[in-house]
């Protein structure tokens, strides 16, 4: 997607924290973090958000799932847990239209959430 800011730091046009990629996936530091540790994790296929997981491979979101516990690892969160957050529209809060999932941790987040 030409427009789409994730689309663009997948292609390299604006920089980003990479932290893990593959073919499918794309991992990277969110710019304002809400926690000591905040990864976004996204397909490399643009899809608008939840309400089209069904166009999504599930190989891939197979693989997001997977990746997400060896991410906490890496970055010291996975003993003590985390939290993986999907927006999705208005409502849920979703600013980015191009399906990602947060990885928070590091702290004790509060639930529920505002
Ligand atoms: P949403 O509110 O859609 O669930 O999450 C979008 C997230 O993307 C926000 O946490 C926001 O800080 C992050 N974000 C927006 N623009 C950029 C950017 O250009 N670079 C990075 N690394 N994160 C961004
Ligand atoms: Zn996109």
């Amino acid at each position: 997607m030409e427009d789409c800011i994730f689309c663009k730091i997948i292609r390299g046009e604006i920089p980003a924290k990479k932290e893990y990629e593959t073919d499918s996936i794309f991992v990277f530091h969110d710019i304002t973090p809400q926690a000591p540790i905040h990864l976004l994790i996204i397909p490399k296929a643009h899809i608008k958000s939840m309400n089209e997981i069904d166009s999504l491979d599930p190989k891939v979101i197979h693989q997001i799932f997977e990746v997400i516990p060896e991410l906490a690892k890496k970055n010291g969160i996975f003993e003590k847990g985390y939290r993986v957050v999907n927006n999705c529209g208005t409502y849920g809060g979703q600013t980015v239209g191009h399906l990602h999932f947060h990885l928070l941790g590091g702290r004790h987040l509060q639930w529920p959430p505002g």
